[in-house]
This record gives C-alpha cells, structure tokens and sequence, in this order.
C-alpha cells in the first residue's frame, strides 16, 4: 500500500506503460542512432493524452493530478529518455508556464493545440552567457508601440525546431535599470518573421529529442503576446521551473527503474563460474542498493507532487528530488552497465543508451550544484 498513490494512478501507470512497451521501446535504439525526432510517436504521445494532462477539459486536458503526469513521464522514461524530455518539456515548460500566467484568451487560443500532440511549445530561457544565471540574458524586449521587437538568441531550446512547434515563451530584458535587468516573457508563434531555430546536433544522450538554437533578429510580436505582465519575466521563469524540476525527477527516477530492472533480469541470466553472477553477493548487494535507492527517490518525489497537488508548498522538496533522483539515475545506470561487463558497453544493450541519457539529468533545468545551492537557501544557509 503505498501512501501517495490512488487507484487511478495504477491505472495511468499501467496503460503508460504498455504503451511505452508497444510503442516507444521498440524504435528507442534506432531513432538514438540516427538522432531522430518524431513526429509520429509525439502525435501519439498525444493520442494518448499524456500532453496537457493536468489540464482542465475546457483546454483540452484530462483534469488529472500532477502526480499522474508525474507518472507517465517516469514510466517513459523507464523506456527511453528522449521520448521522455520531449513529453516533460513540452508539459512543464511549454504548457506549464501559459496555463499558469496566460490570459484566459491565451488559454483558450494555445492550449487545445498543445493538448493534442500536433503542436509542440518550447521554453526560451537559456542563452549562450546566461546558464545558470539567467540575468546574465542578452536578448532583449523592446515596446516599440502596437508591437514588441526581439533581439538576441537562445540555445539548447528543447522542441524548439521539430514540424510541430507551433511557438516558445521567450524571456528577454525589457528594461535595464542601473545594475538591475526588468525581464518580460513573450509568446512568438511559428513563422513570426525575425525568429529563426536551428536544431544542434552531435549530442551525448537525448538524441531523438530536439535540442534547438534560435535567433531572433528585429523579431515583431503582437503587444497582446506578452505573458502575464510586464517585468514578470523571472518570476514566470522561477516558477516554472520549481514544477518543471519534478518532471526531470520523474526522468531520472524512470531511467533508475529501467536501467535496475535491465541489470537484475542480466544478473539472473549471466553465468559465470558456473552461477548466475546475481548469486555472488557483491552483485546482490549492487542490485539490493539501487533498489533502495529508487525505492527513496520514489517516496521523496512522489511526496513533492502529493505536497504540490494540495496546495502545499513543493519548491524545497521539488529541487530535492530533481537533485536525488538525478544523482542515483546516474549511480543505477553505471551500476548497470558494471554488472552487463563487456557488454554494457555495447549498442546492442539499451543499458549504454540509459547509461549516456542519465547525464543531462543532473544538468538541465538547474545543474546539481545549483540545485544544492536553492536547497541551502530554503534550509537557512
Ligand atoms: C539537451 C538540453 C536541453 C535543454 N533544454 C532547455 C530548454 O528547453 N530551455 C532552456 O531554457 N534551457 C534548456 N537547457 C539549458 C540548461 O538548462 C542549461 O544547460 C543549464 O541550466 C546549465 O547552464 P549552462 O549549460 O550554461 O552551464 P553553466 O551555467 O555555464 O554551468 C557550468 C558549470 O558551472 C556550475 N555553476 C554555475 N554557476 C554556479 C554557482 N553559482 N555555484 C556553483 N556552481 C555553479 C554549474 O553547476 C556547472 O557545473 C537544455 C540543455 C540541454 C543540454
């Protein structure tokens, strides 16, 4: 009986699940291989209605809870992690940021499409001298009367350059004042002239998720695009992210349990001096930490959702377990591909992809050490 979870969240896990097995897993290796998006398992990412889930009906949501999405991208995740950041960024980052600020007419404009798996939002936060100092940003927001003008650019902008983007939030500088940067965030929708992406290629991991530059020159918006208000732009951004982070806890916890469940089944399998070499005890003791470790990573992340599904504040516990659960998707991982020997090392194993998809985990979205650091603060440091 686990405290957190109710019948309906074994429910979404199970058909998530066996979706991720017929789906994904089967085209996980090829796509890596040839760093592929998608478009076709987005759209049925989307039939699925793992996009946009926590949403109301009215927007073309499901009105479940956070942990139930929480779900879904753990349970992605468990099968390959591309899929899983294309899933989570376009929830917490794409959606997340205008259901929660967004004018009710941009509600209603947006969302529908951004439920349905046809149309992707990427998040602009990241620039090329802006990490994790984002008031390092150097693009700037200029009112220039009935518009808004965009100069400057982004980079590693998830979703940010496949057909079905439809759009990104883009946070700029509206204003300098002496030592002080005003930011504003602001919706540019696809074919906006003056905005440009580029996918980047050559990644480690994730590599059948876009990963995108972009660049906006002279950029002209429609004053209405603004998200919620002028000079809102950090807030908007902080708080995104405070939600976002339970969804790369979701991953890191997804790629744990997939990466255990792999090294456990090849432990019971492999023989050598005559047993399976799960009966040495140095392997048993392997597979009975991460186990545990999981296990922990578990309860800490899935109690951030319950504490953030009723209101409670979450932003403590959310920075938590992005940096527990990042942290042990790379011991598990390793661990696995230890007990798979020689052939841990090897394509033809999905533990080498979950061995190399692990280690955006403890950098995007706030690194280990800034997550530490925003630890430190809420503990009085
Ligand atoms: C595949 C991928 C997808 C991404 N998707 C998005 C996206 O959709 N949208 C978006 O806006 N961004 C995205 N990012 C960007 C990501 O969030 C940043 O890479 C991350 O925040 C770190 O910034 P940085 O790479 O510039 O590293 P830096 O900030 O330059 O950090 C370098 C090192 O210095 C350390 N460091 C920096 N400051 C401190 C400090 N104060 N104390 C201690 N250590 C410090 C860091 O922890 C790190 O180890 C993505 C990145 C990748 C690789």
């Amino acid at each position: 009986m686990d405290p957190f979870l109710k019948e309906e969240h074994h429910i979404i896990r199970k058909a998530v699940r066996d979706f991720a097995e017929r789906e994904i897993k089967p085209r996980a290796a090829e796509l890596d291989e040839k760093e592929e998006f998608s478009p076709e398992l987005t759209e049925k990412m989307g039939e699925m209605g793992l996009f946009g889930m926590y949403l109301p009906e009215k927007y073309g949501g499901h009105d479940s809870d956070y942990l139930s999405y929480i779900i879904a991208v753990e349970e992605i995740a468990r099968v390959d992690g591309s899929h899983a950041a294309t899933l989570a960024a376009h929830n917490s980052l794409g959606v997340g940021p205008i259901y929660n600020f967004g004018s009710e007419e941009q509600k209603l404009k947006y969302l529908p499409g951004l439920c349905s798996g046809k149309e992707l939002w990427a998040f602009g936060l990241t620039e090329a001298d802006a990490g994790s100092d984002s008031r390092g940003s150097r693009t700037f927001v200029k009112d220039i009367g009935e518009e808004w003008e965009i100069q400057g650019s982004k980079i590693f902008i998830t979703n940010g350059s496949t057909a079905q983007t439809s759009g990104v939030t883009v946070q700029a500088v509206s204003e300098v004042k002496g030592r002080d940067k005003e930011f504003t965030c602001i919706l540019v929708e696809k074919g906006t002239e003056g905005w440009k992406s580029e996918a980047m290629h050559g990644k480690l991991m994730w590599r059948a998720s876009d990963t995108s530059q972009m660049f906006f020159d002279n950029c002209r918006v429609p004053k209405k695009n603004i998200l919620g208000e002028r000079g809102m732009g950090s807030k908007i951004m902080l708080k995104t992210l405070d939600s976002g982070r339970l969804s790369i806890a979701a991953m890191g916890l997804g790629l744990a349990q997939g990466a255990f469940e792999m090294a456990l089944e090849y432990a019971k399998e492999r023989k050598q001096f005559g047993k399976p070499i799960s009966k040495f005890q140095i392997n048993s003791f392997k597979l009975a930490d991460m186990a545990t470790k999981i296990e922990l990573a578990r309860n800490l992340l899935y109690k951030a959702c319950w504490l953030k599904d009723n209101g409670q504040p979450f932003e403590k516990e959310s920075a938590m377990s992005k940096l527990y659960c990042s942290e042990i998707a790379k011991q598990v991982a390793d661990e696995g591909v230890q007990i798979h020997g020689g052939y841990g090392l090897m394509k033809e194993y999905p533990i080498e992809r979950f061995y190399r998809d692990q280690r955006l985990l403890q950098i995007g979205e706030g690194t280990s050490e800034i997550q530490r650091l925003v630890i430190s603060r809420y503990i009085g440091c």
